[in-house]
């Protein structure tokens, strides 16, 4: 049990979630929890569930609303943390948004929306963290939620804006692991496949089942089923893992 503590504890770290009120952020915020770690959690309607859920398993966890493509909030928010954490060691950068439509029928102002949260938004928090961990020296790592989208173009739903975005997001973490590396600052992304969520289950009945079949284990996977690799992408063990994408897509890309 000590050596797995040692590698994968999180105990005296401070950990930041964005978009932590529901869907894979609040399980990894609980994750993150559960490992020893104080929880923050950003969005932009609150997210007491998630905290309260985190306080009744005898964790630590706090939230603090902030819309992450404003930078004067996530720049209040952060001198907030500092105030009551001191410091940010690992930031899960995961709002997101995604819209089902055709490029000939989206319109620009929907392309703007999805690239300013998914790609935009990421990197004004990456910024914002990264300069703080700089300025404190703290060799702390960030995870940019990415998505399999972000690499092959998932069907049949149309959805360029967000494939885009997330193909932005695997390029600006490698970008950010090179800047950073010379700081002691891990800089990874996480590409699921489709995930079981609010978000997900937002979409119509029709779309599921064309899915259904494609995918190669025939089923969802489970918001519990990420944690594992974030644990590991945030803690000790991944010393040596940075500018890396992680795939947990059930094979989804193997074909
Ligand atoms: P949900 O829709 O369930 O949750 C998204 C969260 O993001 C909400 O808590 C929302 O809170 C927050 N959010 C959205 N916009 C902003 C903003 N501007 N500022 C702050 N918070 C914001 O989504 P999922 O849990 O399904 O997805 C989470 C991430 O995982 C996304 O980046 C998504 O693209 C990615 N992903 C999801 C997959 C899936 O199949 N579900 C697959 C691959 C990747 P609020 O509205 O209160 O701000």
């Amino acid at each position: 049990m000590q050596y797995l503590e040692k590698l994968f504890g999180l105990t005296g770290k401070t950990a930041i979630v964005t978009g932590g009120g529901r869907g894979i952020g609040q399980v990894i915020a609980h994750g993150f929890a559960r490992a020893g770690a104080e929880v923050v959690i950003l969005s932009r309607s609150g997210a007491q569930e998630t905290v309260d859920k985190i306080l009744r398993d005898g964790g630590k966890a706090y939230d603090l609303k902030a819309d992450v493509t404003d930078e004067k909030q996530v720049d209040t928010v952060l001198a907030e943390i500092e105030k009551r954490s001191g410091k940010v060691d690992i930031l899960f950068n995961n709002a997101g948004i995604c819209i089902h439509k055709d490029t000939l029928n989206a319109s620009i102002a929907e392309w703007r929306e999805v690239i300013d949260i998914n790609l935009t938004g990421e990197y004004i928090m990456a910024r914002a963290v990264g300069r703080m961990m700089i300025e404190k020296e703290i060799r702390g790592n960030i995870i940019n939620m990415a998505s399999m989208s972000g690499t092959i173009v998932n069907i049949p739903q149309w959805q360029a804006s967000y494939n885009a975005s997330k193909a932005g997001v695997i390029h600006l973490t490698k970008s950010l692991a090179m800047e950073w590396a010379g700081y002691g600052i891990r800089v990874n992304s996480l590409s699921p496949g489709y995930i079981a969520t609010p978000m997900s289950a937002d979409v119509e009945q029709e779309l599921k089942d064309a899915w259904t079949p494609l995918m190669p284990t025939h089923e969802m996977g489970d918001p519990e089923a990420l944690v594992p690799a974030v644990l590991y992408l945030a803690s000790p063990a991944a010393t040596y893992t940075t500018g890396s994408d992680v795939l947990v897509d059930g094979a989804y890309t193997c074909f």
